[in-house]
């Protein structure tokens, strides 16, 4: 599962500016598209899009050859996972924060499964100490942390799909780098969708997609677009 189509896609917020213009592009299951380009180009309008937070105005989106204007939000909110460039965390326990909106759950049932088998990978790959830190109270973050914290909480509900948008742009490139290599771990088997700053994280990428004002400008993979510049 997890195959997306966006085809001939057209957006605006409003009618008298089109915002996306004509946006086209297939990820197979399991494959990873990153989306490149200047502030303003569209980048996280194409997400939104995705999450239907907004319908196109025209073209179509097909998630498994079916169009996404038919599936209920609930559905489609559940099979998709989205890491945003800033966490706003609740002052209250990492394990909260994680499983917070896990609707009709316990909630200690799912801060303990927070800590266990369903992130176990990304869990594992964290800095010491980090998961028996999990019920601690009074947090004090780094912006990685406060990263990592997000990451967890989208992998709990396991989607299929993934996006990062901007998830690791405003952090350190050390700190980038540490969960960028994390984030490829948990990548694997979930098509994903990245948004992303610089090219140097999205190497790996089966295809690149470099938006300006709406269209896209140029696609290809890392090395026939490194070959083009
Ligand atoms: P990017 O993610 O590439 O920086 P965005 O998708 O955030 O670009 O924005 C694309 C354009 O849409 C920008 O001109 C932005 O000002 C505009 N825009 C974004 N969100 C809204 C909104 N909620 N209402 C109106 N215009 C918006
Ligand atoms: P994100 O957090 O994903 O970047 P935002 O909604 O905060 O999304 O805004 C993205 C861009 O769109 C920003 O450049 C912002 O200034 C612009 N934007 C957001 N809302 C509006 C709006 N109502 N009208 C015009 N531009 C907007």
């Amino acid at each position: 599962a997890g195959a997306v189509r966006f085809d001939d896609v057209h957006f605006g917020y409003d009618a008298d500016r089109e915002i996306l213009k004509g946006i086209s592009f297939a990820i197979p299951p399991g494959g990873t598209l990153a989306v490149v380009g200047p502030s303003g180009a569209g980048k996280s309008t194409l997400a939104r899009l995705l999450y239907r937070f907004y319908d196109p105005t025209a073209g179509r989106i097909l998630i498994d050859g079916q169009d996404i204007s038919a599936v209920t939000q609930a559905s489609l909110r559940a099979a998709i996972g989205i890491v945003p460039q800033d966490t706003v965390l609740f002052n209250d326990t990492i394990g909260y924060n994680i499983a917070y909106g896990r609707a009709g759950a316990d909630q200690a049932a799912v801060e303990q499964a927070a800590a266990g088998a369903a992130i176990a990978d990304f869990i594992t790959s964290l800095p010491d100490g980090y998961a028996a830190r999990v019920g601690e109270r009074g947090l004090k973050l780094s912006g990685g942390e406060k990263q990592r914290v997000a990451i967890a909480r989208t992998l709990l509900k396991n989607p299929p799909l993934l996006i990062l948008d901007e998830a690791t742009s405003a952090l350190d490139s050390r700190t980038e780098a540490e969960i960028q290599a994390t984030l490829k771990t948990v990548e694997r088997g979930r098509t994903t969708v990245v948004i992303a700053h610089r090219l140097s994280t999205i190497a790996d990428a089966d295809e690149i997609i470099v938006l300006d004002t709406g269209r896209i400008v140029e696609r290809g993979t890392h090395a026939s677009l490194l070959r083009q510049a």
